[in-house]
Protein backbone atom coordinates (compact mmCIF):
# COMPACT_ATOMS: atom_id res chain seq x y z
CA UNK A 1 0.00 0.00 0.00
CA UNK A 2 1.40 3.51 -0.73
CA UNK A 3 0.73 6.35 1.61
CA UNK A 4 -1.07 9.09 0.31
CA UNK A 5 -1.30 12.71 1.59
CA UNK A 6 -3.63 15.05 0.25
CA UNK A 7 -3.28 19.05 0.15
CA UNK A 8 -6.02 20.86 -0.86
CA UNK A 9 -8.04 17.49 -1.16
CA UNK A 10 -11.67 19.21 -1.34
CA UNK A 11 -10.55 21.45 -4.51
CA UNK A 12 -10.76 20.30 -7.91
CA UNK A 13 -7.60 19.04 -8.06
CA UNK A 14 -7.79 17.35 -4.81
CA UNK A 15 -11.38 15.36 -5.90
CA UNK A 16 -10.11 14.46 -9.59
CA UNK A 17 -6.77 12.75 -7.23
CA UNK A 18 -8.99 10.95 -5.12
CA UNK A 19 -11.44 9.88 -8.34
CA UNK A 20 -8.16 7.75 -9.38
CA UNK A 21 -7.61 6.58 -5.43
CA UNK A 22 -10.91 5.64 -4.58
CA UNK A 23 -10.88 3.20 -8.13
CA UNK A 24 -8.23 1.22 -6.84
CA UNK A 25 -9.12 -0.04 -3.56
CA UNK A 26 -6.61 -1.62 -1.74
CA UNK A 27 -3.70 0.09 -3.54
CA UNK A 28 -3.35 3.64 -1.17
CA UNK A 29 -3.57 4.51 2.28
CA UNK A 30 -4.67 7.90 2.70
CA UNK A 31 -2.38 10.05 5.84
CA UNK A 32 -3.58 13.30 5.55
CA UNK A 33 -6.47 15.79 3.65
CA UNK A 34 -6.82 18.92 3.82
CA UNK A 35 -9.19 21.51 3.07
CA UNK A 36 -10.42 24.90 3.88
CA UNK A 37 -14.01 25.71 4.96
CA UNK A 38 -15.82 22.95 2.54
CA UNK A 39 -15.89 20.97 6.19
CA UNK A 40 -18.83 18.72 4.28
CA UNK A 41 -16.24 17.57 1.64
CA UNK A 42 -13.16 17.32 3.60
CA UNK A 43 -14.94 15.43 6.75
CA UNK A 44 -17.10 12.92 3.79
CA UNK A 45 -13.88 12.04 2.04
CA UNK A 46 -11.91 11.68 5.20
CA UNK A 47 -14.45 9.24 6.23
CA UNK A 48 -14.64 7.57 3.19
CA UNK A 49 -10.98 6.69 2.65
CA UNK A 50 -10.06 6.73 6.81
CA UNK A 51 -7.76 9.30 6.71
CA UNK A 52 -5.01 9.16 9.12
CA UNK A 53 -5.69 13.05 9.83
CA UNK A 54 -8.11 15.87 8.69
CA UNK A 55 -7.02 19.35 8.67
CA UNK A 56 -8.73 22.43 7.78
CA UNK A 57 -6.86 25.73 7.05
CA UNK A 58 -9.08 27.82 9.33
CA UNK A 59 -8.76 27.45 12.78
CA UNK A 60 -12.39 28.67 13.14
CA UNK A 61 -13.90 25.74 11.60
CA UNK A 62 -11.90 23.09 13.83
CA UNK A 63 -15.55 22.52 16.06
CA UNK A 64 -16.96 22.15 13.11
CA UNK A 65 -14.73 19.79 11.84
CA UNK A 66 -14.24 18.02 15.09
CA UNK A 67 -18.29 17.72 15.12
CA UNK A 68 -18.60 16.27 11.70
CA UNK A 69 -15.90 13.40 12.31
CA UNK A 70 -17.05 12.40 15.66
CA UNK A 71 -16.66 8.97 15.92
CA UNK A 72 -14.65 8.23 12.76
CA UNK A 73 -11.27 7.69 14.34
CA UNK A 74 -10.06 10.71 11.69
CA UNK A 75 -7.71 12.85 14.28
CA UNK A 76 -8.78 16.52 13.09
CA UNK A 77 -6.48 19.88 13.54
CA UNK A 78 -6.81 23.26 12.22
CA UNK A 79 -4.36 26.06 11.14
CA UNK A 80 -1.65 26.97 8.79
CA UNK A 81 0.72 25.14 11.48
CA UNK A 82 -1.24 21.73 11.75
CA UNK A 83 -1.05 22.10 7.30
CA UNK A 84 2.91 21.88 7.72
CA UNK A 85 2.68 19.39 10.54
CA UNK A 86 0.64 16.95 8.65
CA UNK A 87 3.41 17.60 5.73
CA UNK A 88 5.66 16.41 7.94
CA UNK A 89 3.35 13.14 8.15
CA UNK A 90 5.50 10.16 6.25
CA UNK A 91 3.85 8.84 3.03
CA UNK A 92 5.36 7.84 -0.25
CA UNK A 93 3.60 10.25 -2.69
CA UNK A 94 2.01 13.89 -1.68
CA UNK A 95 -0.39 16.05 -4.12
CA UNK A 96 0.41 19.72 -3.54
CA UNK A 97 -2.98 21.07 -4.80
CA UNK A 98 -3.71 24.17 -2.61
CA UNK A 99 -4.35 26.64 -4.52
CA UNK A 100 -2.13 30.07 -4.29
CA UNK A 101 1.34 31.25 -2.26
CA UNK A 102 -0.36 29.50 1.04
CA UNK A 103 0.74 25.74 -0.73
CA UNK A 104 4.77 26.42 -0.47
CA UNK A 105 5.21 25.83 2.98
CA UNK A 106 3.33 22.64 3.64
CA UNK A 107 5.20 21.66 0.04
CA UNK A 108 8.84 22.45 1.26
CA UNK A 109 8.23 20.50 4.60
CA UNK A 110 6.72 17.39 2.47
CA UNK A 111 10.12 17.65 0.34
CA UNK A 112 12.21 17.56 3.60
CA UNK A 113 10.91 13.95 4.42
CA UNK A 114 12.28 12.74 1.10
CA UNK A 115 8.60 12.53 -0.48
CA UNK A 116 7.51 12.18 -3.92
CA UNK A 117 5.69 15.43 -4.41
CA UNK A 118 2.54 15.80 -7.05
CA UNK A 119 2.80 19.38 -7.57
CA UNK A 120 -0.33 20.99 -8.89
CA UNK A 121 0.54 24.21 -6.85
CA UNK A 122 2.30 26.56 -9.63
CA UNK A 123 2.24 29.44 -7.39
CA UNK A 124 5.13 27.51 -5.33
CA UNK A 125 7.19 27.32 -8.50
CA UNK A 126 6.74 30.89 -9.14
CA UNK A 127 7.32 32.50 -5.82
CA UNK A 128 10.22 30.31 -4.92
CA UNK A 129 11.27 28.06 -7.68
CA UNK A 130 15.12 27.69 -6.73
CA UNK A 131 14.06 26.71 -2.75
CA UNK A 132 11.64 24.49 -3.74
CA UNK A 133 14.11 22.47 -5.84
CA UNK A 134 17.21 22.88 -3.95
CA UNK A 135 15.40 21.63 -0.98
CA UNK A 136 14.09 18.57 -3.29
CA UNK A 137 17.55 18.21 -3.85
CA UNK A 138 19.16 18.49 -0.50
CA UNK A 139 16.30 15.70 0.79
CA UNK A 140 16.92 13.22 -1.84
CA UNK A 141 12.67 14.44 -3.18
CA UNK A 142 11.33 14.01 -6.20
CA UNK A 143 8.67 16.55 -7.69
CA UNK A 144 6.85 15.54 -10.39
CA UNK A 145 4.81 18.05 -12.47
CA UNK A 146 0.81 17.84 -12.55
CA UNK A 147 0.02 21.24 -14.76
CA UNK A 148 -1.26 19.73 -17.91
CA UNK A 149 1.57 21.89 -19.85
CA UNK A 150 4.31 20.91 -17.84
CA UNK A 151 3.31 17.09 -17.56
CA UNK A 152 3.20 17.11 -21.16
CA UNK A 153 6.90 18.63 -21.64
CA UNK A 154 7.82 16.09 -18.79
CA UNK A 155 6.44 13.39 -20.72
CA UNK A 156 8.11 14.78 -23.66
CA UNK A 157 11.46 14.62 -22.42
CA UNK A 158 11.44 11.59 -21.44
CA UNK A 159 14.81 8.97 -22.97
CA UNK A 160 15.75 12.64 -24.60
CA UNK A 161 19.07 14.48 -23.99
CA UNK A 162 17.88 17.87 -21.95
CA UNK A 163 20.97 19.62 -24.19
CA UNK A 164 19.08 18.49 -27.47
CA UNK A 165 16.20 20.63 -26.71
CA UNK A 166 15.51 23.93 -28.12
CA UNK A 167 12.19 25.04 -27.77
CA UNK A 168 9.21 24.56 -25.94
CA UNK A 169 5.89 25.56 -26.68
CA UNK A 170 2.93 25.43 -23.95
CA UNK A 171 -0.58 26.03 -25.25
CA UNK A 172 -2.99 28.53 -24.23
CA UNK A 173 -6.57 28.33 -25.11
CA UNK A 174 -7.72 31.46 -25.34
CA UNK A 175 -9.64 31.34 -22.73
CA UNK A 176 -13.39 32.60 -23.35
CA UNK A 177 -12.35 36.47 -24.20
CA UNK A 178 -10.01 35.06 -26.98
CA UNK A 179 -11.45 36.83 -29.45
CA UNK A 180 -12.91 39.95 -27.74
CA UNK A 181 -11.41 43.69 -28.29
CA UNK A 182 -9.86 45.63 -25.77
CA UNK A 183 -13.14 47.86 -25.13
CA UNK A 184 -14.56 44.79 -24.40
CA UNK A 185 -12.34 43.24 -22.74
CA UNK A 186 -12.53 46.40 -20.00
CA UNK A 187 -16.09 45.23 -19.12
CA UNK A 188 -15.97 41.75 -19.04
CA UNK A 189 -17.64 40.04 -15.85
CA UNK A 190 -16.90 37.67 -13.37
CA UNK A 191 -19.56 35.78 -14.47
CA UNK A 192 -17.86 35.87 -18.09
CA UNK A 193 -14.69 34.93 -16.54
CA UNK A 194 -16.10 31.89 -14.86
CA UNK A 195 -17.33 30.19 -18.34
CA UNK A 196 -14.21 28.86 -19.40
CA UNK A 197 -14.20 27.15 -22.83
CA UNK A 198 -12.91 23.56 -22.34
CA UNK A 199 -11.83 23.11 -18.85
CA UNK A 200 -13.76 22.70 -15.29
CA UNK A 201 -11.09 23.84 -12.96
CA UNK A 202 -11.20 25.95 -9.28
CA UNK A 203 -12.61 29.35 -9.45
CA UNK A 204 -9.71 31.61 -9.15
CA UNK A 205 -7.59 29.45 -11.91
CA UNK A 206 -10.31 29.92 -14.29
CA UNK A 207 -10.17 33.37 -14.00
CA UNK A 208 -6.49 33.28 -13.98
CA UNK A 209 -7.24 31.57 -17.50
CA UNK A 210 -9.26 34.18 -19.03
CA UNK A 211 -6.68 36.94 -18.45
CA UNK A 212 -4.21 34.75 -18.97
CA UNK A 213 -2.72 35.25 -16.14
CA UNK A 214 -2.54 31.29 -15.51
CA UNK A 215 -0.22 31.26 -18.92
CA UNK A 216 2.36 33.94 -17.45
CA UNK A 217 2.63 31.67 -14.11
CA UNK A 218 3.35 28.64 -16.33
CA UNK A 219 5.73 30.59 -18.65
CA UNK A 220 7.69 31.29 -15.31
CA UNK A 221 7.08 27.64 -14.20
CA UNK A 222 8.62 26.12 -16.82
CA UNK A 223 11.69 28.02 -16.66
CA UNK A 224 11.93 27.20 -12.84
CA UNK A 225 10.94 23.14 -13.30
CA UNK A 226 12.89 22.31 -16.55
CA UNK A 227 15.38 24.84 -16.37
CA UNK A 228 14.83 26.30 -19.84
CA UNK A 229 16.19 30.37 -20.65
CA UNK A 230 13.20 32.67 -21.14
CA UNK A 231 13.70 32.76 -24.84
CA UNK A 232 13.42 29.05 -25.41
CA UNK A 233 9.81 28.99 -23.79
CA UNK A 234 6.76 29.87 -26.18
CA UNK A 235 3.08 30.66 -25.73
CA UNK A 236 1.10 30.00 -28.33
CA UNK A 237 -2.90 30.07 -27.92
CA UNK A 238 -4.75 26.89 -29.61
CA UNK A 239 -8.29 27.07 -29.05
CA UNK A 240 -9.22 22.94 -28.97
CA UNK A 241 -6.71 22.97 -25.97
CA UNK A 242 -5.71 19.15 -27.36
CA UNK A 243 -2.19 19.91 -27.56
CA UNK A 244 -1.19 20.80 -24.26
CA UNK A 245 2.68 21.11 -24.90
CA UNK A 246 5.16 20.81 -27.78
CA UNK A 247 8.93 19.93 -27.32
CA UNK A 248 11.39 21.42 -30.02
CA UNK A 249 14.50 19.46 -30.51
CA UNK A 250 17.66 20.57 -32.55
CA UNK A 251 16.99 18.20 -35.38
CA UNK A 252 14.13 20.44 -36.19
CA UNK A 253 11.19 17.52 -34.50
CA UNK A 254 8.75 18.99 -32.49
CA UNK A 255 6.95 16.32 -30.24
CA UNK A 256 3.34 17.09 -29.19
CA UNK A 257 1.13 16.06 -26.38
CA UNK A 258 -2.62 15.60 -27.21
CA UNK A 259 -4.46 14.57 -24.51
CA UNK A 260 -8.59 15.13 -23.39
CA UNK A 261 -9.50 17.96 -21.16
CA UNK A 262 -9.51 16.10 -17.83
CA UNK A 263 -6.70 16.73 -15.37
CA UNK A 264 -6.86 13.10 -14.02
CA UNK A 265 -4.26 12.45 -17.03
CA UNK A 266 -1.56 14.54 -15.56
CA UNK A 267 -2.37 13.48 -11.97
CA UNK A 268 -2.73 10.09 -12.80
CA UNK A 269 0.29 10.27 -15.09
CA UNK A 270 2.48 11.77 -11.63
CA UNK A 271 0.72 8.92 -9.34
CA UNK A 272 1.69 6.07 -11.68
CA UNK A 273 4.94 7.37 -12.28
CA UNK A 274 7.69 5.58 -13.28
CA UNK A 275 5.10 3.19 -15.06
CA UNK A 276 1.91 4.20 -17.28
CA UNK A 277 -1.10 3.14 -16.17
CA UNK A 278 -4.91 2.69 -17.17
CA UNK A 279 -6.96 6.11 -16.70
CA UNK A 280 -10.26 6.88 -16.95
CA UNK A 281 -10.02 9.39 -19.68
CA UNK A 282 -11.94 10.13 -22.43
CA UNK A 283 -9.84 8.91 -25.60
CA UNK A 284 -9.70 11.39 -28.56
CA UNK A 285 -11.29 10.77 -31.92
CA UNK A 286 -9.27 12.56 -34.20
CA UNK A 287 -11.54 12.25 -37.09
CA UNK A 288 -14.39 13.56 -34.97
CA UNK A 289 -11.92 16.34 -34.03
CA UNK A 290 -11.08 17.16 -37.93
CA UNK A 291 -8.48 20.45 -37.41
CA UNK A 292 -6.41 22.13 -34.59
CA UNK A 293 -5.98 25.57 -35.14
CA UNK A 294 -3.01 27.93 -33.75
CA UNK A 295 -2.83 31.81 -33.58
CA UNK A 296 0.06 33.85 -32.28
CA UNK A 297 -1.40 35.26 -28.53
CA UNK A 298 -1.83 38.96 -28.50
CA UNK A 299 0.13 40.55 -25.42
CA UNK A 300 -1.85 43.79 -25.91
CA UNK A 301 -5.15 42.28 -24.96
CA UNK A 302 -3.50 39.91 -22.75
CA UNK A 303 -0.53 41.98 -20.47
CA UNK A 304 0.29 38.73 -18.01
CA UNK A 305 1.92 37.15 -20.67
CA UNK A 306 4.61 40.17 -21.52
CA UNK A 307 4.79 40.87 -17.50
CA UNK A 308 6.04 37.35 -17.41
CA UNK A 309 9.03 37.77 -19.44
CA UNK A 310 9.66 41.06 -17.10
CA UNK A 311 9.64 38.90 -14.21
CA UNK A 312 11.81 36.21 -15.53
CA UNK A 313 14.26 38.66 -16.63
CA UNK A 314 14.12 40.94 -12.85
CA UNK A 315 14.94 37.04 -11.47
CA UNK A 316 14.98 36.87 -7.46
CA UNK A 317 11.96 37.43 -5.66
CA UNK A 318 10.18 39.41 -8.55
CA UNK A 319 8.18 35.94 -8.96
CA UNK A 320 6.58 36.50 -4.98
CA UNK A 321 5.58 40.08 -5.88
CA UNK A 322 4.16 38.93 -9.33
CA UNK A 323 1.89 36.26 -7.43
CA UNK A 324 1.20 38.06 -4.50
CA UNK A 325 -0.03 41.39 -6.87
CA UNK A 326 -1.52 38.62 -9.11
CA UNK A 327 -3.63 37.01 -5.81
CA UNK A 328 -5.18 40.58 -4.41
CA UNK A 329 -6.39 41.47 -7.99
CA UNK A 330 -8.03 38.60 -8.31
CA UNK A 331 -9.26 38.99 -4.72
CA UNK A 332 -10.41 42.87 -6.34
CA UNK A 333 -12.15 41.32 -8.85
CA UNK A 334 -14.23 38.64 -7.27
CA UNK A 335 -15.15 41.33 -5.04
CA UNK A 336 -16.38 43.87 -7.91
CA UNK A 337 -13.89 46.38 -6.67
CA UNK A 338 -11.86 46.53 -9.90
CA UNK A 339 -12.54 45.83 -13.69
CA UNK A 340 -11.05 42.84 -16.15
CA UNK A 341 -7.85 45.13 -17.31
CA UNK A 342 -7.20 46.51 -14.15
CA UNK A 343 -6.04 43.25 -13.20
CA UNK A 344 -3.03 43.48 -15.56
CA UNK A 345 -2.64 47.42 -15.03
CA UNK A 346 -2.12 47.10 -11.23
CA UNK A 347 0.28 44.33 -11.46
CA UNK A 348 2.43 45.76 -13.83
CA UNK A 349 2.15 48.91 -11.24
CA UNK A 350 3.23 47.44 -8.77
CA UNK A 351 5.20 44.82 -9.81
CA UNK A 352 7.39 47.78 -11.96
CA UNK A 353 7.71 50.04 -8.25
CA UNK A 354 8.81 46.86 -6.10
CA UNK A 355 11.33 46.12 -8.52
CA UNK A 356 12.79 49.80 -8.80
CA UNK A 357 13.54 49.78 -4.69
CA UNK A 358 15.62 46.74 -5.79
CA UNK A 359 15.64 45.98 -1.88
CA UNK A 360 12.50 44.39 -2.12
CA UNK A 361 13.82 41.84 -5.03
CA UNK A 362 17.16 40.78 -4.24
CA UNK A 363 16.75 39.45 -0.78
CA UNK A 364 17.63 35.57 -0.76
CA UNK A 365 14.50 33.21 -1.57
CA UNK A 366 14.11 31.70 1.54
CA UNK A 367 10.45 31.22 3.04
CA UNK A 368 10.23 34.25 5.27
CA UNK A 369 11.76 36.41 2.57
CA UNK A 370 8.61 35.45 0.12
CA UNK A 371 6.18 35.53 2.84
CA UNK A 372 7.31 39.17 3.26
CA UNK A 373 7.51 40.08 -0.08
CA UNK A 374 4.37 38.40 -1.01
CA UNK A 375 2.79 40.29 1.97
CA UNK A 376 4.04 44.16 1.05
CA UNK A 377 3.03 43.35 -2.51
CA UNK A 378 -0.83 42.65 -1.37
CA UNK A 379 -0.85 45.55 0.66
CA UNK A 380 0.35 47.46 -2.02
CA UNK A 381 -1.98 46.26 -4.56
CA UNK A 382 -4.43 46.56 -1.96
CA UNK A 383 -3.48 50.61 -2.06
CA UNK A 384 -3.55 50.06 -5.43
CA UNK A 385 -7.05 49.09 -5.84
CA UNK A 386 -8.20 51.15 -3.47
CA UNK A 387 -7.40 54.49 -4.81
CA UNK A 388 -8.96 53.02 -7.76
CA UNK A 389 -12.04 52.22 -6.34
P1 LIG B 1 -9.59 24.89 -5.99
O1 LIG B 1 -9.91 26.30 -5.65
O2 LIG B 1 -10.62 24.04 -6.61
O3 LIG B 1 -9.09 24.13 -4.66
C1 LIG B 1 -8.10 24.69 -3.83
C2 LIG B 1 -7.86 23.85 -2.59
O4 LIG B 1 -6.96 24.59 -1.74
C3 LIG B 1 -9.11 23.58 -1.76
O5 LIG B 1 -8.98 22.33 -1.11
C4 LIG B 1 -9.07 24.69 -0.72
O6 LIG B 1 -9.75 24.39 0.46
C5 LIG B 1 -7.60 24.82 -0.47
N1 LIG B 1 -7.20 26.16 -0.02
C6 LIG B 1 -7.58 27.35 -0.56
N2 LIG B 1 -6.98 28.37 0.11
C7 LIG B 1 -6.21 27.80 1.07
C8 LIG B 1 -5.34 28.33 2.06
N3 LIG B 1 -5.14 29.65 2.21
N4 LIG B 1 -4.69 27.46 2.87
C9 LIG B 1 -4.87 26.12 2.73
N5 LIG B 1 -5.69 25.57 1.81
C10 LIG B 1 -6.34 26.40 0.99
O7 LIG B 1 -8.26 24.94 -6.87
P2 LIG B 1 -7.79 23.93 -8.02
O8 LIG B 1 -8.38 24.34 -9.30
O9 LIG B 1 -7.92 22.52 -7.55
O10 LIG B 1 -6.24 24.29 -8.10
C11 LIG B 1 -5.30 23.87 -7.13
C12 LIG B 1 -3.91 24.18 -7.62
O11 LIG B 1 -3.66 23.42 -8.80
C13 LIG B 1 -3.70 25.65 -8.02
O12 LIG B 1 -2.38 26.02 -7.73
C14 LIG B 1 -3.93 25.64 -9.52
O13 LIG B 1 -3.23 26.67 -10.18
C15 LIG B 1 -3.34 24.28 -9.88
N6 LIG B 1 -3.87 23.70 -11.12
C16 LIG B 1 -5.20 23.43 -11.22
C17 LIG B 1 -5.71 22.89 -12.40
C18 LIG B 1 -7.16 22.51 -12.53
O14 LIG B 1 -7.56 21.96 -13.54
N7 LIG B 1 -8.01 22.77 -11.54
C19 LIG B 1 -4.85 22.64 -13.47
C20 LIG B 1 -3.49 22.93 -13.34
C21 LIG B 1 -3.01 23.45 -12.16
MG1 LIG C 1 -2.07 24.39 -16.97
Amino acid sequence: MRRVSIFGSTGSIGQNTLDLIRRRPGDFEIVALTGGRNIKQLAADAREFGAGVAVTAHEECYDDLVAALSGSGVQVAAGAGALTEAAERPADWIMSAIVGAAGLAPGLKALEQGTTLALANKESLVTAGPLLLDTARRFGATVLPVDSEHSAVFQGLIGEDIATVERVIITASGGPFRDWPVGQLARATLEQALNHPNWAMGQRITIDSASMFNKALEVIETKEFFGFTPDQIEVIVHPESLIHALVGFNDGALMAHLGPHDMRHAIGFALNWPRRMDLPVERLDLARIGGLRFEAPDEERFPALRLARDVMATGGLAGAVFNGAKEAVLDGFIAGQIGFLDMAAIVEDVLTKMSADSGHIDGAITLDNVAQTDHLARVRTREAIAAKT
